[in-house]
């Protein structure tokens, strides 16, 4: 446990560090998105208004991706644009509240200031604002945009999930937990060794209800025969013969959440995440069908299946669970406590 007073000193920390550019002091990867010539000039980092109703505000360093600069900005002020770009904002609250928690918990795992190594993506950034890295955020002005006439309403939601769990994060034996959620499950969610390759205590595969509900529960994707065996080609250099794919797919075998583990294809043996990606799918829960001259993939469920799933969340909710009851049931032995 950290004190608060330390919390309040990691928090100057965080400032500090987050707003240099001794890019030495942490390793990181080489941005991939960073623009030849684009100046890391600190003079260019925006201070966001945020409200000053506690002087223990944590302040994040934020990579905006939307607009390709970093920005600084405090935690709970975030976490609302988090929210507003991760979870319908007509969910029921105690699912809003359980993603403000697991959200924020993302973040402060990452902050140097607890250990972390902020977003690997981005210099100076604790997290940045892409889904596809660390978590989606969106501003206000696009939260207006998204939201029209409903933006009143909608905002005072999301702001009310961040505010009536603030501060509260996840934590494993005293430590906040690396974060995974995803959108819909298949019924289970995944042990997270089956896609990220690391073991997590935490993360087990459990039961999660009314996911055939939400709206991305079934997928599709229909290829011709010719353009499976042309995508499968130009990534592995493997002829397949488009007359006869049914011979050539072999479902090696099955995690214990009903998804693919291992999949052989023309002879040659993936990870169905590694499959998934390839042909765009949706999840790793296939069911292959064989036309003549088309092959469908259908799946079931929406992300990689680790964690809380959305749609889970919000069923539980639905069904009388506290957001504390959602996380410690898609985040085995957490505790949920005050960074
Ligand atoms: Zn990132």
């Amino acid at each position: 446990m950290i004190s608060r007073t330390n919390a309040l000193l990691f928090g100057i920390l965080v400032i500090l560090l987050s707003a240099s550019i001794l890019t030495g002091i942490f390793s990181r990867d080489i941005p991939e998105d960073k623009e030849p010539g684009k100046s890391d000039d600190p003079n260019e980092i925006i201070i966001t208004p945020v409200k000053n109703d506690n002087s223990e505000e944590l302040i994040i360093s934020l990579y905006n991706h939307w607009e390709k600069k970093l920005v600084k900005i405090s935690l709970e002020e975030y976490l609302t644009g988090v929210l507003a770009g991760e979870m319908p904002a007509s969910y029921e609250m105690e699912a809003l509240k359980a993603q403000a928690v697991a959200a924020r918990t993302l973040v402060v795992y990452q902050l140097p200031a607890y250990g972390g190594r902020g977003c690997s993506r981005h210099d100076g950034a604790d997290v940045c604002s892409s889904y596809a890295h660390c978590q989606e955020w969106i501003s206000r002005e696009q939260m207006r945009r998204n939201w029209g006439e409903d933006f009143e309403s909608n905002f005072k939601r999301i702001e009310q999930a961040v505010q009536e769990t603030k501060g509260q994060i996840m934590t494993y034996q005293g430590k906040a937990i690396e974060v995974f959620y995803h959108s819909t499950s298949n019924g289970r969610t995944e042990d997270v060794r089956e896609v990220f390759s690391n073991s997590l205590p935490y993360y087990t595969s459990v039961e999660s209800i009314g996911e055939e509900n939400g709206p991305m529960f079934e997928g599709s994707v229909t290829l011709t025969n010719k353009k499976f065996a042309e995508v499968f080609k130009s990534r592995y250099g493997i002829k397949l013969n488009p007359d006869n794919l049914a011979s050539q797919i072999k479902i090696d075998g099955y995690t214990d959440s009903g998804r693919i583990r291992t999949i052989t294809v023309g002879g040659k043996k993936l990870k169905a995440t590694e499959f998934r990606l390839l042909y765009g799918l949706n999840s790793t829960d296939i069911t292959f069908v064989f036309g003549k001259d088309t092959i469908t993939m259908k799946t079931r469920g929406f992300g990689h299946g680790v964690g809380m799933s959305q749609v889970g969340a919000h069923q539980m909710a639905g069904r009388g669970s506290s957001y504390k009851e959602i996380l410690q049931h898609y985040y085995r032995g957490v505790e949920i406590t005050h960074y």
